[in-house]
């Protein structure tokens, strides 16, 4: 696996992306998972934030507490990244959420954008990109492209399963881009879904099968 790449060595992801991944799981309970796998992903993802000293006065006195030094976004890819959100906000509630809509051409696997929100000026030092399945790698790359574009230096892509084609795709064209995800499957079929995988994303969170 290349340096940049790090798919989760915990137990607590892979009960979960078992549970995932199997057809019998419904929306509910589909919603819960990608929560609870995210929140786990961006904490191997986060290990490395920078912290500051800060005084703390606690009922007992003073101490010198820590407070992260860099604003961070996390930027969901519409619109099965928009599940991975809630529970990462939670453990990062000052960050910012901006939102990049990209559609597959189904017929090229290209995306196309049709959406951006992001402040007039970003101050974030810090984007997580948050995207279930890095597939062909190309709504992954392109998130990267623009978020470089609004003048974002230092991202990172969290996914829940990645292909080996995703993978190859991003590290080749973002190679400073660090890729977390919670397993890297056998494929891509020919319509460019992940095999085994776990089905559509999006649908399968909202219940558009
Ligand atoms: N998007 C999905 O939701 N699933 C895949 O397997 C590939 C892309």
């Amino acid at each position: 696996m290349p340096d940049n790449v790090f798919p989760s060595r915990h137990p607590l992801v892979a009960h979960k992306l078992a549970l995932l991944r199997s057809v019998e799981t419904k929306p509910k309970k589909f919603r819960e998972l990608v929560r609870e796998i995210s929140i786990l992903l961006a904490y191997e993802a986060t290990t490395d934030l920078a912290l500051e000293l800060i005084p703390v006065t606690t009922p007992m006195g003073q101490t010198t507490g820590q407070t992260l030094k860099q604003d961070i976004g996390l930027v969901p890819i519409l619109r099965a990244g928009l599940g991975m959100v809630e529970g990462i906000w939670e453990m990062v509630p000052g960050a910012e959420v901006w939102h990049i809509g990209l559609k597959r051409n189904e017929r090229t696997l290209e995306p196309m954008q049709y959406y951006a929100s992001k402040p007039v000026e970003p101050r974030v030092q810090l984007c997580l990109i948050l995207d279930p399945m890095l597939a062909t790698g190309g709504s992954a790359s392109a998130a990267c492209s623009l978020l470089k574009s609004w003048g974002v230096r230092r991202i990172k892509y969290i996914g829940l399963i990645a292909a080996p084609e995703g993978i190859q795709r991003l590290q080749t064209d973002h190679p400073d881009v660090p890729i977390h995800v919670g397993a890297v499957d056998d494929h891509l079929n020919e319509i460019g879904y992940i095999v085994p995988g776990l089905g559509d994303a999006g649908d399968r969170q909202f219940g558009t099968a």
